[in-house]
């Protein structure tokens, strides 16, 4: 592109410091502006697939990540009290040492994070944006400040952005989860997302999430399934009877259980889904990640999709000769990816998450079974990794 740009990046999440990170590589005056006193991650572990992965190849953080995360081969879940699979994802179906890696969220950014000062960065914290002027690129805080004076401001607020107008549509389960360190003795496997179901009404899961860093034990995510409007009188109920349905579901899960001595050792997350039509407002204004489309986890792509989402706004702006032309690029990058994926994980969902009868009932004797007959388990691995609409191949990211 010719010149460089004074760019605003709303928000430090994955998307927005992966974003930063790659548009101040490509020489463009760069500053982050985010609501926190310190800039902080929220949230659980977290699966990165080969999408993620190549991205953070390109920007040579996948060592580092990757000595730090846990591998995971396989996603696999029994349906509960008949002990059916009905979900098994082999990611070497797809190609042969595939894998996603188990991560937690604090580690992922500690790892963002220090690249982004190593870049210079400008950083500006307890900042909360309450709207941009797409035309002017000026920024306006819930204060009353005016950030002015920038060329393309980027939308990277995740799921609650206010740049947006497209509705969210609350989803009715979201999940309990928290951190807690790998047990040494098993029974769990280390290389695989385990989940077991009880129709789709609960769900509870077990992942591999790696370390914080090289000093510190490994761990896993626990997580279960809620509905949210059943938030509350979980928290008032005792734990006690929570923790008993929970063991009824996973006996093996005791253990963990037994470390999980207050309500407040779950962090409750609510699961939203929006995809805004147009990730361009205007001249100036921009959006990636949950910004731009947010699902339920299910598919557990959505910070991928964030890392996919900043790689290619940011080569769209390298190889553009206006802004504009690099926007409309962007746009076309990644929109089909995006559209194919919101659609997948509106459509399952339900599968896993909900109050029917009927489609666990499908999942457990037909398509479970249907699931298991060559070329199923290779379009499941590639649904699962993200490779859907080759999304890697648009962005010249294949090895
Ligand atoms: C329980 C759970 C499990 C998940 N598991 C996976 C998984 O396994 N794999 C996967 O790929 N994805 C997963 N996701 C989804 C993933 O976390 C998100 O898609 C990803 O974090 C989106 O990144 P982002 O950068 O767009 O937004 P975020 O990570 O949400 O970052 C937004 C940033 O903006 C800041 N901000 C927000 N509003 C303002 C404001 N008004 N002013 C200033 N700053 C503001 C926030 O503080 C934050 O730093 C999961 C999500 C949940 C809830």
């Amino acid at each position: 592109m010719a010149g460089t740009l004074n760019i605003a990046v709303c928000g430090a999440g994955v998307g927005g410091l992966a974003a930063a990170i790659l548009m101040a590589r490509s020489g463009h005056t760069v500053t982050i502006v985010e609501q926190f006193d310190e800039a902080q991650p929220v949230g659980s572990g977290l699966m990165l697939q080969a999408t993620g992965l190549a991205v953070l190849r390109k920007m040579g953080l996948e060592a580092d990540i990757a000595a730090l995360g846990s591998r995971l081969d396989r996603l696999w879940g029994l349906s509960q009290p008949s002990g059916r699979p009905v979900l098994d994802v082999r990611f070497e179906k797809l190609r042969e040492g595939l894998f996603g890696l188990g991560v937690q969220r604090p580690m992922l950014f500690d790892q963002l994070f220090v690249a982004s000062q190593r870049e210079g960065i400008g950083l500006l914290t307890s900042k909360r944006v309450e709207s941009v002027n797409a035309q002017t690129g000026d920024i306006l805080l819930e204060t009353g400040e005016l950030l002015k004076g920038f060329d393309l401001v980027v939308d990277a607020l995740g799921v609650r952005s206010p740049l947006t107008r497209a509705p969210r549509k609350e989803l009715p389960y979201g999940a309990l989860w928290t951190t807690l360190p790998w047990p040494g003795s098993g029974p769990f496997d280390r290389y695989a997302l385990e989940q077991r179901y009880r129709a789709a009404r609960q769900m509870t899961g077990v992942m591999a999430s790696g370390r914080l860093d090289a000093a510190s034990p490994e761990t896993l995510t626990y997580f279960w399934s809620i509905r949210t409007d059943q938030y509350e009188s979980w928290r008032e109920a005792p734990l006690a009877n929570w923790k008993a349905e929970a063991e009824q579901l996973w006996p093996e899960t005791r253990p963990l259980l037994n470390q999980i001595t207050s309500h407040d050792q779950l962090t409750f997350a609510r699961y939203r889904h929006r995809t805004h039509d147009d990730p361009v407002s205007g001249p100036r204004l921009v959006h990636i990640g949950d910004a731009w489309h947010a699902a339920s986890p299910q598919l557990g792509q959505g910070a991928n999709m964030a890392l996919l989402d900043a790689y290619a706004l940011a080569e769209a702006l390298g190889s553009a000769a206006t802004t504009a032309e690099a926007l409309t690029h962007y746009k076309a990058l990644r929109k089909s990816h995006i559209r194919l994926y919101q659609l997948m994980s509106w459509l399952f969902t339900p599968v896993y998450q909900g109050d029917g009868q009927f489609t666990p009932w499908l999942r457990d004797y037909l398509a479970a079974p249907l699931s298991r007959i060559p070329p199923a388990p290779a379009l499941l691995a590639a649904m699962v990794t993200g490779a859907f609409g080759s999304p890697l191949k648009k962005l010249a990211l294949r090895d």
